[in-house]
Parts: structure tokens; sequence; C-alpha cells
């Protein structure tokens, strides 16, 4: 009789909010494609409908991966409205973690490994229980993943010229965080809770078998390099680091959607890169008044746009991070000047709360993307060759948008951006002609340096590339139960 091998099983975490949730759904994915893995992924969310109403979207994930919403966690009895959104995910994963141990010990075979994003690292403890290896995903860049290794090693000097006297915040081997591009960590100096939560993140990442990040060699070679070097940032963590990106939800086909969107059918009937994307992710919100501004400055450019708008919040910049509101059918919102949509009819389309992003980046009419320089979103715009303007708004989007429009060279970025700030309609029109006027040599400069990026981008993930590479690696060790650390620890 034929004997079938076990197949391996890996479990994977992802915490709440759809930009982290798509690269561990996408990670999953390659998992079980490329490897042949069963996956299982646990979904943690305050709100299960709002992660599963985008379900439909991937439904290709649907057949090939055990996708399990964890019961909703409420944190109604906190005060969260203060509090950092980092602090507010620590809180949410720490109390979904009963839940995450009583469905593991249900999973048969039991996973061999466990990997968990950058706020999943309480898990850890549940994976030694298990005797799992234990991964982190890092779903956004190696630059930031350095910042987070180190934070909890910086000095309390350097943090205090950072924070209070605007000096660059230095990271050993890597490119200094200038304070324009501050993480938010440090734009909250008194926020006790969110400078342990995060140090804590750091500590906990250096302790585990492998980390994989959302990265490829090429993109971030000086900071792989820096934390790979033992008298660099290997000081602080020997842990291997593999990078595997970009990963991206693929693009669906027309047949899959669920109905083919209006944004799509509008592009359809627009020039060959013509049209400005504007959206900030999955959460990000503006001001009234910048609303306003942002609006007038679209209008003004003359340029064909699609806009992703939700309403004002006046406090933060993630007003709809952890629940979205249903989209309406028509009308033009109350909250855009009067008369917008009416004026921009010819030129725009306004799409309210939510767009299939990967599907509109992919589409031949999009000439740009002014965007929060979400992660996610940032690669979604780099692996279809759309240069960028950077409007970074929280977390770690100033980073992200300092490395795009610095040495990567494949965005501008509105200088006024930043908290409390409202950036003028004549800067919004002038940054939009800039990139979008064929004959502006900042938009020149931009596109061809992004299609650089994207054609290296698709050679990292290729059989042979570095990404797949990363991605194969990582696999034999979850097969075997046998990881580089742990050969060396056992003297083997
Ligand atoms: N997204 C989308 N439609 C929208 C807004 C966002 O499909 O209208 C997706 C986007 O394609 C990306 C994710 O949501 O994959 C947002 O992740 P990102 O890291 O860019 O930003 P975050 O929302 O986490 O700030």
């Amino acid at each position: 009789m034929e004997v079938v091998p076990t197949k391996t099983h890996i479990a994977l975490l992802a915490s709440p909010g759809i930009g982290h949730l798509i690269p561990v759904l996408e990670l999953g994915r390659r998992f079980a494609v490329q490897h042949h893995f069963l996956v299982t992924i646990f979904v943690v969310t305050t709100d299960a409908s709002a992660a599963q109403s985008q379900l439909p979207h991937y439904s290709s994930y649907r057949d090939l991966l055990n996708i399990v919403f964890l019961p909703p966690v409420d944190v109604s009895d906190l005060a969260t409205g203060s509090m950092a959104i980092l602090s507010q995910l620590v809180l949410l994963m720490r109390r979904a973690m009963p839940h995450i141990r009583a469905e593991i010990a249900k999973l048969k075979p039991c996973p061999s490994a466990l990997i968990v994003d950058l706020f999943g690292t309480e898990a850890f403890e549940i994976a030694n229980d298990f005797s799992m290896l234990k991964y982190m995903f890092h779903t956004t860049n190696a630059w930031f993943l350095a910042l987070t290794l180190y934070y909890p090693h910086h000095n309390e000097t350097d943090k205090h010229d950072h924070v209070y006297l605007h000096k660059p915040l230095n990271i050993p081997g890597c490119t200094p965080l200038e304070y324009e591009g501050t993480f938010d960590l440090d734009t909250r100096p008194d926020d006790r809770v969110l400078h342990e939560d995060y140090a804590k993140m750091g500590l906990d990442m250096a302790k585990v078998d492998g980390i994989l990040v959302n990265t490829w060699e090429g993109l971030e070679p000086r900071t792989l390099k820096a934390l790979r070097d033992p008298n660099l940032m290997g000081r602080f963590s020997s842990v291997p680091v593999h990078p595997v990106g970009p990963l991206i939800r693929p693009v669906q086909p027309v047949e899959n959607l669920v109905c083919r969107s209006k944004v799509l059918d509008w592009l359809d009937s627009q020039p060959a890169g013509s049209v400005l994307y504007v959206s900030f992710g999955s959460g990000g919100t503006l001001s009234a008044n910048q609303l306003t501004e942002l609006a007038w400055g679209l209008e003004l450019s003359g340029q064909r746009f699609v806009w992703v708008v939700r309403p004002p919040v006046e406090s933060t910049a993630f007003g709809s991070y952890f629940r979205q509101k249903e989209r309406t059918e028509d009308g033009t919102p109350d909250y855009l000047p009067d008369g917008f949509v009416s004026r921009t009819r010819e030129v725009g389309l306004v799409v309210e709360m939510w767009a299939p992003q990967t599907e509109v980046l992919a589409h031949e009419s999009v000439g740009a993307f002014l965007s929060h320089c979400g992660w996610n979103s940032t690669l979604e715009s780099v692996v279809n060759g759309v240069p960028m303007i950077c409007w970074p708004l929280y977390a770690e989007q100033g980073m992200n948008a300092a490395m795009l429009s610095g040495h990567l060279g494949i965005a501008t970025r509105l200088k006024e951006v930043g908290p409390g700030t409202v950036v003028g309609r004549e800067e919004i029109e002038k940054m939009i002609r800039r990139l979008m006027e064929k004959d502006e040599e900042p938009g020149k400069l931009v596109r061809a340096n992004v299609l650089e990026l994207e054609r290296q981008a698709e050679a990292a993930l290729a059989k042979g590339g570095s990404s797949h590479g990363s991605l194969e690696r990582v696999a034999k060790e979850c097969k075997t139960g046998l990881t580089g650390l742990r050969e060396r620890a056992y003297g083997a």
C-alpha cells in the first residue's frame, strides 16, 4: 500500500486591520500553492463582519486556506480613544490570546510552526507550549524592522535629541531616521505604555527562529546587510532575516470579481496613464479642512482622478481603521465642497469608502497614486510601475515616505504634511501637476525609477529569485522542524 506523506501544517496569525490581513493571507497562499502545506490562518478582529466583508474580494484564498475568524475582541471597558494605534493593537491581541490557544489546541495535526505579524509576538508563549517553530512576519519593510529591533537598545540621550531637538535617530548600519519621517512613537514622547509595548516587541522578535519581511534583497540591500552583520544590527538580534516580498494580493480575474466595479468600468474609458488614484488605505482619514483643500487641489490641477473618500475625522488620522462604514450608492458626500462632483464629472470619479485597489493600480489608465504610504499600498504601486505622491498619516508611514521620496526616488512628497497641519490647495495642485504632466522633470524621473523597481520585484519573486529562495528555506525549516538557529544551538 502506498504511504501518503503527511502534509506539513503551519498556522499564521493576523492582527486586526485589512492591511495586516492581506499580506498574511498572501503569505499563507504561497505556502499552500508553492509548498503544498496545510495552512490555517487565525484572524483577530474587533468586528468580524468588517474583515469578513472583504473576503469575497479575496475568494481565491478560501479554497486554499483554513481561515478561522476568532470571536471579536471587546475592549469597550477600556478608554481606548486616546490610545496610540500600536497600543490598541497590542491590547486587542493580548485579549485574543485565550481564543488563539484554544483554537491551536484543536488543530490536527498540530502545526509545526506559528507565524505571527508584528502585534502577535505574545503568542510565542503558546508556540513554545505546543513545541512549534516561531516566526515573525514583518509585513512592512526591513528599515522599520531594524528600528523595532534596535529600539529597546537606543540610549536615552539619542532618543531625547531626536524627539526634542529633532536630530536624526541612528540605527546601526542603516539610513538614519530624520525627524521629518519619524515614527508615531516619537511624536508621543510621554506615552509610557506605548514606549514599553514597542520596546517589548523588539525584544520578543529577537528570540524567534526567523523573521520574514515583506521586502526583497534589491530594495533594501544596505539595511538587510546591517541586520545580518554581527558588528551592526546583528549585535542585538542573531535571528535570520528572510526577505520574501513583495507579497501583495494578486489582481482577481474578472470572472472572480463579485461584481465588476464601477471604478474599473470608468477607468476603461480613460486614456492610458492619465488618472491619479487617491486613497489613504484601509483606515486613513483627513480633517474637514484638509478634505476641502484636497478637493480643490484636485479640481484645480485639471487632471483625471479616482478618489476614495471617507467622512472627515478631526481627532485622529486613523478614524476608519477598526470599523468600515458602508459605502453609499449615489450623491455628492456632504463633506466635499458644494458641486464638486458635478464640476469634476468629466475628469473624476469619487468612490465612497472602498475601491478594488490592486485592480485599480493594475489598470493601464492609472498613471500615479496619491497615497498614505501604507506598505501594502506602496508595494501594490511598485509592482504595477505606478509612481506616487506621499501623504503619510500615522504609524510607520512617515518612514515609508522618506524612503520612497528619498533614495528610491519613486515618489514626490508634499512637504507640509504632518500632525495638525493642513496642506493648502495650491501645494496639492502643484504637486499633482508636477507628477502627472508628462513633460515635467520630477514626473519623468520617478516614472523611470519605479519601472526599474517593478522589474526587480518581479525577478525577486520568480523561481531562482531571492524572495522565492527565502521562502523555500523557511518552508524547508517548517517541514524538518530544524532551523539554522536551532542547529547551531544543538551543535549540529
Ligand atoms: N485597500 C483596498 N481598497 C481601499 C483601501 C485599501 O483594497 O479602498 C487595500 C489596499 O489595496 C491594501 C490595504 O487595503 O492592500 C491597505 O494596506 P496598507 O498597508 O496600504 O495601509 P493600511 O490600511 O494598513 O494603513
